[in-house]
């Protein structure tokens, strides 16, 4: 089943019968048992590969190396990728691939050895360009710099290190483009710039982190922040580099030395002006939806209000901007590292922050016009935007 309502969304756009149905399933799932003798035993694992919908161009996602992976799940963040990317335009359908096994029981070299496996058995889709993986939970660029070594082809894997020709600033983009997004959030529902707000964030890892310093950078208060084991709040405001610099050390934030240590749920419900889920999914919740006093909440992470929060939270007026559009800095980073692969030049960090700014504000812009046309949420906008996008090339393609 689609994670979008279609019949919602066709309240507000045109949606073909043809084109639902191509939508209600993935395109393409692969199911592959990779078996691979590692020293004297047998690794046997389920891979999962599914592209959700193409017509947009190559299936684009991230390979999952994690214990729990199954098919559905898999097929849930290829559907999301289709529109992340349709929506701020780059030329990507969606995709996704799991690896069932849990990365902390593999060495390096282990790891390497199922990663040239996993190449292996799927060597047409990336030398084909039919699917561009990336990382995702329990893999990271030394190990996409593994599967380039194995295509020979820069364009066939993004994510990469920037000496194996990844992209300068690929590492900060989702924070980079959450802060962009956040500040357009600021001026236009707050009607003031970020220089004058406060901020709490849930999730101080990669996207958390960045998006921190990005924010310090604005000249933004951050009063509240959150990892797995609980939070920390100061009034006059926390220094983000230094706990984005002891988050990035693997220590935890219920160690950290300073400030008053609250719990994650104070850090949610907390007095501030914008609210960034910036952890993992189903955070905002029907049990703390009503105790939410932030005025803007921005998703940082992948899913991170239920359909029952998300309901409360439009009630009571709070603005939701939604992952698909504020967390997609890292598929827009992709597109520009797939891009430099293709062409052979070479791309500054300042002209990667420069094109993530210039796509999500664009993105931004589209979707609050159409929620104000229509009168709907943020989210439902995007919605809309998104597959509309993706039915018009369904029928450009002559799918529809
Ligand atoms: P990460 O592993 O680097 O960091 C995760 C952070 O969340 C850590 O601080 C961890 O302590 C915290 N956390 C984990 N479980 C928690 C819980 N139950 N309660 C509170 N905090 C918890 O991950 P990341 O790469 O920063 O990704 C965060 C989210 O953003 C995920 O939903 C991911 O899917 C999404 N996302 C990431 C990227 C990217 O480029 N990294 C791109 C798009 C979306």
């Amino acid at each position: 089943m689609p994670s979008i309502d279609f019949d919602r969304v066709s309240q507000y756009i045109e949606m073909p019968r043809d084109g639902r149905s191509l939508l209600e399933q993935p395109e393409r799932e692969l199911r592959i048992t990779m078996g691979l003798r590692l020293d004297h035993e047998l690794m046997q694992s389920d891979v999962y590969v599914v592209y959700f919908n193409t017509a947009r161009g190559p299936a684009k996602g991230g390979i999952r190396f994690w214990p729990t992976v199954t098919m559905e799940h898999t097929a849930e963040l290829a559907e999301k990728m289709v529109w992340k990317t349709a929506l701020v335009g780059v030329p990507f359908g969606g995709g996704k691939s799991g690896i069932r096994l849990d990365p902390a029981d593999y060495s390096r070299m282990h790891k390497t050895a199922i990663l040239k496996e996993f190449v292996r058995v799927i060597r047409h889709e990336l030398v084909s360009g039919t699917y561009v993986p990336a990382p995702d939970m329990g893999t990271n660029a030394y190990d996409m710099a593994v599967i380039f070594g194995e295509t020979h082809l820069p364009e066939s894997v993004t994510g990469k290190p920037p000496r194996v020709g990844g992209l300068p600033g690929r590492l900060e983009a989702t924070g980079r483009g959450l802060a962009t997004c956040i500040r357009a959030a600021s001026e236009k529902y707050l009607d003031s710039g970020l220089d004058r707000r406060t901020v709490g964030i849930q999730g101080f890892g990669n996207v958390g982190g960045w998006c921190a310093k990005f924010l310090h950078e604005l000249g933004t208060k951050i009063t509240f922040a959150a990892d797995i084991s609980g939070g920390i709040h100061a009034d006059t405001g926390l220094d983000a580099h230094k706990l984005a610099q002891w988050c990035s050390e693997g220590k935890l934030l219920e160690d950290y030395p300073e400030y008053d240590h609250v719990s994650n749920d104070e850090v949610l419900t907390a007095d501030v002006d914008i609210l960034v889920p910036a952890a993992v999914e189903d955070v905002l919740t029907s049990e703390n939806a009503s105790r939410i006093k932030a005025r803007i909440i921005v998703e940082g992470a992948n899913g991170p209000t239920t359909p029952e929060a998300d309901a409360i939270l439009d009630e009571g007026g709070i603005t939701v901007v939604p992952d698909i559009l504020a967390n997609s800095g890292g598929v827009i980073a992709s597109y520009i590292e797939w891009r430099k692969a293709k062409s052979g030049s070479l791309t500054s960090r300042d002209e990667t922050f420069e094109t993530i700014d210039e796509l999500i504000l664009g993105g931004f812009h589209k979707v609050s016009d159409f929620a104000e046309q229509t009168n709907t949420s943020l989210r439902t906008a995007a919605e809309c935007l998104s597959v509309q996008e993706v039915i018009a090339a369904m029928h450009d393609r002559g799918w529809i």
